[in-house]
């Protein structure tokens, strides 16, 4: 078996295994209770919010944990729309966000709220004069994911974060679900970030959302006193720590990985490249993990089938949007029907060898010779 699809989620490490099945042996009370067994697991829980904070660089933020991004990327953008709405009802996207973020405003919208998707260059990154002109005194809120899940292409936070500096008004969320462990920046740029522990070789069910201590966000689950004012729920201790074994994981060895997942990226284009009729989507600003070509006039779930038919998985479009017969996101950066509807997502890992990658390449050739 040939995986090649790590932005959809990834395997758990045996790091993570490891230190999950220790913790279970050593703790499991509630930390909403107040006897001592319970203020221990509570002071597990600050401990493994210092550790996040201090490898994010984050020690403004709160941290308030969720389900995952999904759950993080709804809390962020109801949460300050509710809270803020007394401010004004206008909201800034962009084209590029994933289904989580464009779902809770296009319900934000039916709410009465405005909102407008700023454009993007030709290399895919936000057009800073377009969002210069959508501003205004009514926006309050701005979502741009730092690193978009089906081309990788990076933002340029800092720019964004200098336009918006006028408008003390306007919050700025940055979904970084696939950002986290792939990219080091000054996080803090954001005032609202999303993640999630699935994407760096922890769990499925537990994510994050560091959000700025000095505002309040309208809670989405309510709830008793917890860990957080903003969500209740008995917090899930052993998923909190495993979330920070996994992120402490993602950037100790970030740079050799990045230059490996680099090296693949790179080799991987190259066979790419030989394939008469296939384009590369992915560019300049992408990170190495991704890579996103069309094999044009091929429909993509019809090559995906060929692929995990010999045992090699790759995505069309992300994970979750993926009953969609083409990608918005491909089509919103080349405007090209026949590339969106021929999107394959390759998403590499430090796991992937080269060998898999020429197995990918022999198998793109043999169909390509069979047409
Ligand atoms: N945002 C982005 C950019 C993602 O790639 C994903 C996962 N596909 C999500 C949000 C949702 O994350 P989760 O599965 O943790 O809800």
């Amino acid at each position: 078996m040939i995986y090649l699809d790590y932005s959809a989620t990834t395997p758990v490490s045996d790091h993570v295994i490891a230190s999950d099945r220790d913790f279970h042996k050593q703790s499991f009370a509630n930390p909403n209770s107040i006897h001592r067994l319970g203020i221990e697991a509570l002071k597990g829980i600050e401990e493994t919010t210092l550790e996040i904070q201090e490898v994010l660089g984050c020690k403004n933020h709160e941290v308030t944990y969720t389900s995952g991004a999904t759950e993080s990327n709804n809390m962020a953008l109801k949460g300050i729309a509710f809270q803020n709405k007394s401010l004004g009802n206008h909201i800034i996207t962009s084209p590029f966000e994933h289904g989580s973020i464009v779902t809770t405003l296009n319900y934000l919208s039916k709410q009465g709220f405005e909102i407008d998707v700023v454009g993007v260059d030709e290399d895919g990154r936000v057009d800073i004069e377009d969002l210069k002109s959508l501003l205004t005194d009514q926006t309050i809120l701005i979502s741009i994911g730092l690193v978009n899940s089906e081309l990788g292409i990076v933002q340029d936070l800092e720019a964004i974060k200098k336009t918006i500096e006028a408008y003390p008004q306007i919050i700025f969320h940055s979904d970084m679900t696939q950002a986290i462990g792939k990219v080091k920046l000054n996080y803090e740029l954001a005032d609202l970030i999303s993640l999630s522990a699935h994407k760096i070789y922890g769990f499925k069910g537990i994510g994050a959302l560091l959000h700025r201590k000095d505002f309040p966000i309208t809670p989405v689950i309510h709830g008793g006193k917890s860990w957080s004012v903003f969500r209740g729920g008995t917090p899930p201790t052993s998923l909190i720590h495993s979330l920070g074994v996994a992120i402490k994981d993602a950037y100790e060895n970030l740079d050799d990985h990045c230059k490996h997942i680099k090296e693949l990226n790179d080799y991987l284009a190259k066979g790419l490249r030989k394939i008469n009729g296939c384009m590369i989507n992915s560019n300049a600003y992408s990170v190495p993990h991704i890579l996103n070509f069309s094999l044009v006039k091929t429909k993509a779930n019809i090559l995906q089938d060929y692929l995990s038919e010999n045992d090699v998985f790759v995505s069309t479009t992300s994970a979750c949007s993926s009953d969609q017969p083409m990608s918005r996101v491909v089509y919103a950066l080349t405007e090209d029907m026949d590339r969106a509807q021929s999107s394959i997502r390759v998403s590499l890992s430090h796991l992937t060898s080269f060998k898999e990658i020429d197995r990918l390449i022999d198998l793109l050739e043999d169909y390509h010779e069979s047409r």
